[in-house]
This record gives C-alpha cells, structure tokens and sequence, in this order.
C-alpha cells in the first residue's frame, strides 16, 4: 500500500520546480494530505495559457463538520453543495478582485446561475465534502515560478477551502434559508400534477430581472406578483407554510395584455420553474412541471427525418413531410419541428411567446383563408392543433398571445396582464368570442396525427477532429462544438450555465457511446443516459472526475442533437 504524500512534500518540489520550463509542473499530478484535506491535482495544464490546471479537495465530514440534517436527502446534498460552490465562487472573485489586473495565480470554480442546480464542482456524502477548482499554475515568462504556486498551492487554496467547506467557517441561518427554499419549491411543484396544475406563481415572487443580461432580479420598482382570486391556490410547503398564487391549469392558457405589461416576463418566469431558485431570486416559489419546454421560431436551423405532417403538408415540388429535413429551415417549419420534437422527448408542456414565434404558424385568419386556399396553404396553423395536442397526447400549452383574439375560442383559460397585475378575464374572453365569430374554417382534422419515433444513426455523429478523436468545447449557453461542427443551442432558451452545455456535449458522445443502436429510438436514448446520470452523477460523461459540469434535463440533450447538421434518422414505422 502506498501512503498519499504529504503536503510538504509538495511544497519542497514547487520550490525546486522554480526556475524550470513550465512542463516540469507535469511531475506534480497525483494526490497530496494536507491537514484538513487531500488535494488531488488531476490535470496540469501544457503551458501558461493554456486552460488552467484541474484540482480536486476531498475534505472528510470529520473536518468538514456537516450535520446529517443539511445534507441527508439527495435534495438537500444538492442544496447544500450548491451553496458551497456559491461561498467558493465569491471567495474566487474577491481574491480576483485583490491581484489587480495580472490573471497569474488565480483559482478558479465555475459560475453558478441564479438556478440551484446539481454540479460536478462540489459533492456532499456523509463521508466527505469535494470541491473541484482550477488553478492557474504561475510562470515567469515559460519558466515555473515555483515560490508563487506554493504559495498558490500551499497557502491560498487551503485558506480559501478552509473559509467555504466547513461547517463552522459558513452562515449555518443562509445555508439554512437556501436548503429549505429548494425543499420547498420541491413540494410545490410535486403538488403540480395532482391539482391539475401546469405552473404556480407565488404572491409576492418578483418576476422581471434587472437587465437582459443580468438574470438577478429587478431592483427598483418591480410589482411584485398577485394572483387573481378565481385562479388562486394554496399549497402547503414543508417550511414556508402555507403558500397562495397563482395556479396555471392544465390545457391551453393564453396571457394577453397590452405591450410592455409584462406578458413575456410571466412567461420567462414560467420556463425557468422548472429549476429551483436561490432564495433571493424573487422566483424561489415560482414552480412549472419540470417536463415544460420553450419552443420558438428558428429560421436556418437543421432538421433531420421529422414527421412535421401534424402541422405542413403538401409542400411545393411534393416535398415530404412525414420525414421532413433540410438544412435551412422557415419560422414555421423550424416551430412544427421544435414541437415535435418536444413531444418526442416527453415533454408535457409547451410554452411559447408571440414574440419569437412565426405569424403564420400561429395564426390563419378568416380573411387569409379566403384569399389563400387551403391547398395553397401548407401550414395547419397552431391555432388548430393546440386543442388536439391537449386531448390526444395530454400536452398542455401556455401561450403568450397580444396580437390575435382568435385563440380565444380555443383557451380553456385566459389571464390579462395589466400594469404587470395578472387578471383572470377566461369569461369575458369566452364573451367576446361568442359575440363575435371569427368565421373561421378549422382546418386541422379531427385528430393531431400521428408522432413518428425516430432513430438516430450513430455514424451520423463524429465527435473527432484532426488527430483528436473527440473535440467539445462549449463556452457559453448559446453553443457547443462537437467534433467540427458547431451546434447553435440560442433557440434552446432554458439552458442557464454553460455548465449544462458542456456536459450535454459529453452525454452526446456518451449516448453515442453506449446507448445509440439500430432499433433503439432517440427517446429511449436519451431516457437511458438520464437514468445513467440519476443513478451515477455526471462523473459517467467523463473518464476522470472534471469539475464543471452542470445538470441539464433530458429534453435540452435531445434538442441539441436534434440541431446537429450531420445528423441522419431513421424513421420507426
Ligand atoms: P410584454 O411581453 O407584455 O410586452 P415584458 O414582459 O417584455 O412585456 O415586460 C416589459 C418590461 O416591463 C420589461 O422591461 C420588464 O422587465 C418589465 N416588467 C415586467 N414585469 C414587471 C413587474 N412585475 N414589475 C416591474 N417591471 C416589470
Ligand atoms: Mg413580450
């Protein structure tokens, strides 16, 4: 048996590194015992500026002094270990903040969201608590600066870990608030299907956020929510008590409302409750089925082998459509898509927003209709399809609609924005439909048609590049690189850290790995590696333990392969 090294051994070495070219560092991998704590370094970066060295503290609970009670639901190790990254996060800035200018030196973990989501950077058991950072290793020029990375190594890292991984150094109130406010927005949205409800909005949540690039919520001014009293709930919570809001039911919700009396606010609210939410985020009591998927126009994008036929048909030169592709798609057949593909990978609510969806896959009026026959008219319209998608496959669909009245004959429940205050208008709305017919034909049949399961061939997926024979990269929310193709994920809206990103890039190659095979559909795919994540954590993407993956559900991994260019399917008939 060999015994892990001690701490000074690590610190003698730096000091003799001093002065070497930089790849000496490469000696230091493995792991060292400092006193409360073994540091594992895992990856020692090739040179200066290259992406920083990956490390790793495993502190025992005996040191770590975490009470059972913090930590011993899978709920509450999740609560707790996000908490631990945000104590990290801000230690890391504050030092930042201290170097000045100069990056040299720096320790760094990853960035977390307003979210509370699990994440490969720290880990609670009731063995040990682990936090994973990187380090940037310093230099003088490409020589090693050996006296700074022990000092770096040996004296800022064990302070910085000694101030955010234990027990007695944190706000034990904070960690408090932060566990029982996920565990409470657990239970609401447990609570979601049995009251028939799609999404609850808490009084009193503050919904708008300070900028569009700042996702902290609104400082000044904003009006915080109240529900109205014909869609008012209660739903007791664990801690909080008995909580009221506004309850969005089952079946087709349309907000309207003037502009700018915060319709698509409601609505981004919505989409980010299917995360939990830090306790000063405002929306900590904002909750949607975690199977709620935003979808939108996204002209340009790839589709590979979709049975979009529910919604086009007949289009110009007799294209197909029961296995539609193409590499440049429209608005709308981009939005049929979206939703289709949705349906295929389990989601059980849709919601979308006039304000990025295409006019003419929502609506056809009486007029149009008139002037444009049906047969000229590839496009069934949203509009006579969203009821069948709520009776045939149980999907319920919340809808952000100012511009067009004609929905109204086809909402079971319609709620008005005023000055930001929701109000409950489904009578008058049903009222005005009634009073004034649109005429229109319906036009989408009596069914939605039929959703056709795809497979996804697995050569038609090449993570390699040059020498490399897998080659991610994933820098923010907005895309990801596999291979050398590059997959745009800005429609994919309710992906929140570029953690989530990375790690679907490794699940992509994963799944391709070990569950893509010639007779198994892309929805079972995808269920398989999420069940693999449930029961192995992120850790069974990679082949060593890396520190900035992110949770990510099931219907963003699907929708990221779905935009790979070279994907090719096989329909399953
Ligand atoms: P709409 O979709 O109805 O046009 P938005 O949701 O885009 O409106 O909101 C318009 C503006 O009002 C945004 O700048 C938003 O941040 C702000 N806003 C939304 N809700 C509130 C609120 N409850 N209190 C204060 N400001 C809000
Ligand atoms: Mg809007």
């Amino acid at each position: 048996m060999t015994s892990t090294p001690d701490f000074n051994l690590l610190y003698d070495q730096l000091h003799r590194l001093d002065g070497q070219g930089y790849g000496a560092y490469k000696s230091l991998k493995g792991a060292y015992r400092f006193e409360a704590f073994t540091l594992h370094i895992d990856h020692v970066q090739g040179d200066p500026f290259a992406a920083p060295s990956r490390v790793r503290v495993v502190m025992p609970q005996a040191v770590a002094g975490f009470p059972a009670e913090v930590r011993q639901t899978p709920g509450r190790a999740v609560a707790l270990a996000d908490f631990l990254i945000r104590a990290a996060y801000q230690a890391t800035q504050q030092r930042e903040r201290q170097a000045g200018s100069g990056k040299r030196g720096l320790i760094g973990v990853v960035r977390p969201s307003q979210a509370i989501l699990p994440r490969s950077a720290a880990q609670v058991t009731a063995e040990t608590v682990e936090l994973r950072l990187t380090v940037g290793l310093p230099a003088f020029g490409r020589r090693i600066a050996g006296k700074q990375a022990a000092d770096l190594l040996c004296r800022a890292l064990p302070e910085l870990v000694d101030d955010t991984l234990r027990y007695a150094a944190l706000d034990a109130a904070a960690i408090q608030r932060h566990i029982y406010g996920a565990e409470d927005a657990d239970a609401l949205r447990s609570q979601l299907a049995d009251r028939g409800l799609v999404a609850f909005v808490a009084d009193g949540a503050v919904l708008p956020r300070r900028s569009g690039v700042d996702e902290r919520p609104l400082a000044d001014g904003a009006v915080p929510f109240q529900s109205p009293e014909s869609l008012r709930v209660t739903l007791p919570c664990p801690h909080a008590g008995s909580v009221t809001g506004l309850g969005i039911p089952q079946g087709i919700t349309l907000i309207v409302g003037g502009g700018y009396h915060g319709k698509s606010t409601l609505l981004r609210a919505i989409e980010a409750g299917v995360y939990n939410h830090i306790p000063d985020d405002g929306r900590h009591q904002v909750v949607t089925d975690g199977a709620a998927v935003k979808m939108r126009a996204e002209d340009g994008r790839s589709i590979a082998g979709v049975d979009i036929s529910p919604f086009i048909n007949h289009l110009p030169q007799g294209q197909s459509t029961r296995q539609f592709s193409t590499t440049n798609a429209s608005g709308s057949t981009s939005q049929a898509a979206a939703m289709i593909e949705a349906v295929e990978a389990g989601a059980r609510v849709l919601l979308v927003d006039e304000d990025t969806s295409a006019t003419n896959f929502m609506i056809r009026d009486r007029r149009m209709q008139a002037l444009i026959a049906k047969d000229r008219e590839p496009i069934t319209p949203f509009i006579d399809k969203v009821r069948q998608l709520y009776t045939d496959y149980g999907l319920s669909t919340v809808l952000v609609m100012g511009g067009s009245g004609d929905y109204f004959d086809v909402a079971d429940t319609v709620i008005a924005l005023d000055e930001f205050v929701p109000q409950d208008v489904t009578t008058q709305a049903k009222a005005i439909a009634a009073q004034y017919q649109t005429d229109r034909h319906r036009e989408g049949g009596s069914r939605f048609g039929d959703l056709t399961p795809r497979i996804v061939q697995p050569h038609s997926i090449d993570p390699s590049k040059g020498r490399r024979s897998v080659n991610l990269k994933a820098r923010d929310t907005d895309q990801l690189q596999i291979g050398t193709e590059a997959i745009d994920l800005s429609a994919v809206e309710q992906l929140v850290e570029p953690g989530q990103v990375r790690a679907i890039a490794e699940a992509i190659v994963y799944a391709q790995r070990y569950h893509m095979t010639p007779d198994r559909p892309l929805a079972q795919v995808i269920n398989a590696v999420m069940a693999d994540l449930a029961d192995h954590g992120l850790d069974a993407l990679t082949d060593w333990p890396m520190g900035d993956l992110v949770m990510f559900r099931g219907l963003e991994l699907a929708a990221a392969i779905n935009r790979l260019r070279s994907l090719q399917v096989q329909s399953v008939r």
